[in-house]
């Protein structure tokens, strides 16, 4: 911006400056008239986004200000593509009547819209929450680095859902993958943060991050403050005993929130603890690659898993689905009442359709209600929210047969909001619209002023007609009449040959060439009533709509309840609706740490394909061997199989069925994936060190409850260092850590590993040769696999013929120049098993050293301290001369 020199600016342009240095982060929307202006850079970056036009005030002066305006009642439209675009919006407007004002209007910031803040439907997409986060490590403001614990919260202001958590910071980028919030607070004291971190949120997490300052983050201070609006002595009700990090996090949300919304946050009644532990863990890379909630190609949630599921009805069910699916159970009891939710739903075809046919009318409760609780709502919201809970009592008759544990719970938890929608349906008129300033609000009946001022506005001209009859009646005089001009309003006209019989109560107002007219008392309040009816029906009308929504706010608490339930209805019918209609069967989830899945399939592809999906089986952990080897060429179906295995594991986590014949699945703490290069090239990391800084992950995390699905590792390096690594991780798998681990390679050697370790498995991808082509068949067998058919694959990925016969003939030269062999390292000939103390066998095959066989015959006992000397003396120059 340039230099400006306030003292020369108008009043307004300083009542703006004054706000802008106040809002400096966000661009400033200041209300003048029917537009809101920006100025400056902002007015630069509006025109660009919103594609108005730039133009400039004081076009002819030194310093013309740039400047783009949008008209006010436009602002809805507008506002989407600025916070899409990843700005905040500081919405400046007039708070007094500029036609009453003495001096420069009074103007106001009420709202600073940022991504984590919005509430209105138009603004977010309704399967979707959307979170505002807060971090706060724990070492922050201390100015040392000394503990490893960090605190999270984050709050969805659109439902009031507020969630807490400690972890351990290595965890933090894990979680906040996780969580996907819009907007991050961090602390502005940088010091306090690792190098760059403000800069890796938004790389990594895709957020906005936003400053506060350091002091903000208070542990002491956050516990008061959450105490206060949870009008609660004590946090610990909410599992909150002591003040800590992650309690500071949630009280900067709050004072964020005071600050930049100005409104009520009484929908925000609660703060949930959220435990890692209670969760079966997804870190970062598995949710990308297994492609949890979108895809890796283009981001879009077609084509993930959430994607593929999501036949939720409600928005609150979409939303719920969400969560679920990236937060799966690892409590058997829990996962049990789920399942036993949805076999219910399964098994009872008429209540599921019936169900699901009324939760299609049930509208975003949840959302409605916050923004009647906040009051930022419109007419139609009320009715759309009496309608929603219209469908309760429909729900619970559904619901009336199912004995499973969920299912009774929830449905005892549909409470009756009759009165409440009957409530609402006698006073808010069914055409209400969007605005609540343009009257028609209220129902008929429901108030006698509105009534009565209605019928002035519209029964205007009868009202004459009967006035005028009436006054002919009392004065006999037939040729009166009533009438009205804006100049000189209403008014009773008589010819002048009548001037002698005119009533007292007549009054003159005007005389014209041949007539007189007057006014009477009556008509005289008529028209000052006629005059403002409308204005002051739209005010009552306005008035008695708050009167409303304050009763509906009244029952915020209760409102976001039922939406819970209704949002948990919808996932176990969702479950239960693709259970039945792609037919997939309950897995027996159990303690013990067998898989074993009889005709699984891809939950994604199995529908992309239809009929045509190969369904496999897999067998792994416990008796079945922990590592399963799966070797086969390119495109044959490898990723695919390994994947759907993590993603069947998932889903049973979740408590719903899976797209398989039939299904046992050991309990699982974390899954881990390490597949294909995906994108990782763009943030400046080589492929490799990406692959091994995953593999370091898993090897350093997995447990033998984890599930490990690994994909190509060491793909990225040389043959002997790629193969060297594989063999060695492998092994580090199955003879330490011990868990259900699925590696698809194409170093074939590493098959050999069977020989050495029992529970290391070899499986193939089956490949039908025919006429010189080849037919992938997409099954998984047992055993090795010893060719690659890499020509094959280049073949069908249209490679130019001759090179294809060329590389064949290349191929042909190489395999009879080599014999078997010596084609193959023959590794596990050569390298043996690991020793019990994790040293390989291999190293005890080479020849001893001698400065070592030397060290060994030192008699320690009866060594002078010069012989030692002389001793090292010796060994050093020996090493020297090597
Ligand atoms: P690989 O990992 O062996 O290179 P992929 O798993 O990527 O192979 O599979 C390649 C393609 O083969 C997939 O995109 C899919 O279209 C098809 N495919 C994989 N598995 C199956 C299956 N079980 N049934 C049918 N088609 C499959």
């Amino acid at each position: 911006m340039q230099n400006i020199d306030i003292n020369s600016l108008t009043p307004a342009m300083k009542q703006y400056f004054g706000f802008k240095q106040q809002y400096s982060e966000a661009i400033l929307l200041f209300r003048m008239g029917d537009f809101y202006e920006t100025f400056y850079d902002d007015a630069k970056i509006c025109a660009q986004v919103l594609g108005i036009s730039l133009t400039s005030r004081n076009k002819n002066s030194d310093n013309p200000v740039p400047l783009a305006g949008l008209p006010y009642h436009a602002l809805d439209s507008y506002l989407p593509r600025l916070i899409k675009a990843g700005y905040k919006v500081a919405v400046c407007e007039q708070v007094e009547d500029p036609a009453t004002a003495k001096g420069v209007v009074k103007r106001d910031v009420v709202r600073l819209i940022t991504p984590g803040t919005l509430t209105e439907d138009n603004l977010l997409g309704g399967a979707a929450e959307n979170y505002l986060a807060a971090i706060c490590f724990d070492s922050q403001g201390k100015g040392a680095k000394g503990s490893d614990k960090v605190g999270i919260a984050w709050v969805d202001l659109s439902t009031g859902q507020f969630y807490a958590q400690v972890t351990n910071i290595r965890y933090l980028i894990d979680e906040l993958v996780r969580i996907s919030p819009s907007e991050c607070l961090i602390t502005e004291d940088k010091e306090d943060l690792p190098s760059d971190f403000g800069q890796q949120l938004e790389d990594v997490i895709g957020t906005v991050v936003s400053t506060r300052p350091g002091w903000s983050f208070d542990k002491k201070q956050g516990y008061q403050e959450l105490s206060r609006i949870f009008q609660a002595g004590s946090l610990e009700g909410f599992g909150f005993a002591e003040p800590d990090s992650s309690i500071a996090a949630a009280g900067v949300i709050v004072e964020y929130l005071k600050e930049t919304q100005k409104i009520a946050l009484d929908h925000i009644s609660s703060l949930r603890k959220i435990n890692r532990d209670h969760f079966l863990q997804l870190d970062q890379t598995t949710l990308r690659s297994l492609e949890i909630e979108r895809t890796i190609r283009d981001g879009s949630t077609s084509g993930s898993l959430l994607g593929s599921l999501n036949h939720a009805l409600t928005a609150m069910g979409s939303r719920k689905l969400r969560h679920w699916i990236c937060y799966p159970l690892n409590n058997l009891e829990e996962i049990q009442r789920r399942q036993g939710a949805v076999a219910e739903l399964v098994g009872f075809d008429n209540t599921r359709d019936q169900l699901r046919a009324i939760l299609k009318n049930v509208t975003d409760i949840e959302r409605i209600s916050t923004r009647i609780s906040t009051g930022r709502t419109v007419p139609r919201d009320l009715l759309g929210l009496a309608q929603a809970l219209r469908q309760l009592p429909d729900i619970r008759q559904q619901l009336k047969d199912c004995c499973s544990e969920l299912l009774v719970e929830l449905s005892g938890q549909c409470d009756d909001f009759d009165s409440l929608a009957g409530m609402i349906e006698n006073s808010i008129s069914p055409d209400a619209g969007l605005s609540i300033r343009d009257g028609n609000i209220i129902c008929p009946g429901y108030n006698e002023q509105v009534d009565h001022l209605r019928g002035v506005c519209r029964d205007g001209q009868s009202w004459l007609a009967n006035y005028q009859k009436k006054l002919i009646e009392e004065t006999g005089l037939p040729n009166l009449k009533v009438g009205y001009n804006k100049v000189f309003g209403y008014y009773v006209e008589l010819s002048r040959i009548y001037s002698e019989k005119v009533p007292a109560y007549f009054v003159r107002k005007q005389t014209l060439k041949n007539a007189e007219r007057y006014i009477t008392d009556e008509l005289k309040q008529y028209e000052t009533e006629a005059l403002t009816a409308e204005q002051r029906c739209k005010e009552l009308e306005e008035r008695l709509f708050q009167e409303i929504r304050r009763e509906v706010a009244s029952h915020t608490l209760r409102l976001q309840q039922v939406a819970e339930t209704v949002a948990e209805i919808d996932v176990l019918s969702t479950f239960a609706y693709l259970a039945r209609s792609r037919n997939y069967c309950r897995p027996e989830v159990h303690e013990g740490h067998d898989l074993e899945i009889k005709e699984g399939r891809h939950p994604v592809l199995d529908v992309q394909l239809g009929g045509k999906f190969v369904p496999n089986d897999v067998a792994l952990g416990g008796r079945f061997g922990d590592v399963g080897i799966i070797t086969g060429p390119n495109m044959s179906g490898k990723s695919t199989y390994i994947r759907q295995t993590a993603l069947l594991v998932l889903l049973a986590h979740t408590g719903s069925y899976i797209p398989a014949r039939s299904g046992q699945v050991g309990l699982t703490d974390r899954i881990f994936t390490r597949v294909g290069a995906s994108d990782e090239l763009s943030r400046g990391q080589s492929t490799f060190m990406v692959e091994m800084v995953e593999t370091a992950n898993i090897i350093n995390n997995a447990t033998d409850r984890s599930i490990v699905i690994l994909d190509e590792v060491g793909r990225g390096t040389s043959t002997y260092d790629g193969l060297s690594l594989a063999w060695a991780i492998t092994e580090h798998i199955s003879s330490t850590i011990k868990c259900r681990t699925l590696f698809a390679t194409h170093y074939h050697e590493i098959t050999e590993l069977s020989e050495l370790y029992d529970n290391v498995k070899n499986y193939n991808v089956a490949v039908r040769e025919w006429k010189d082509d080849v037919v992938f068949l997409h099954k998984i067998l047992k055993g090795r696999t010893d060719k690659s058919y890499g020509i094959h694959v280049a073949r069908l990925a249209g490679l130019p013929k001759e090179i294809i016969s060329r590389s064949n003939e290349i191929l042909q030269e190489l395999e009879s120049n080599f014999s078997k062999e010596a084609h193959r390292p023959e590794l596990a000939g050569k390298l043996g098993k690991k020793d019990s103390v994790g040293q390989m066998a291999l190293f005890n095959n080479h020849p001893p050293d001698p400065l070592l066989e030397k060290l060994k015959q030192v008699d320690l006992d009866n060594l002078t301290p010069l012989q030692a000397i002389n001793l090292l003396h010796e060994i050093k120059t020996d090493l020297e001369n090597r």
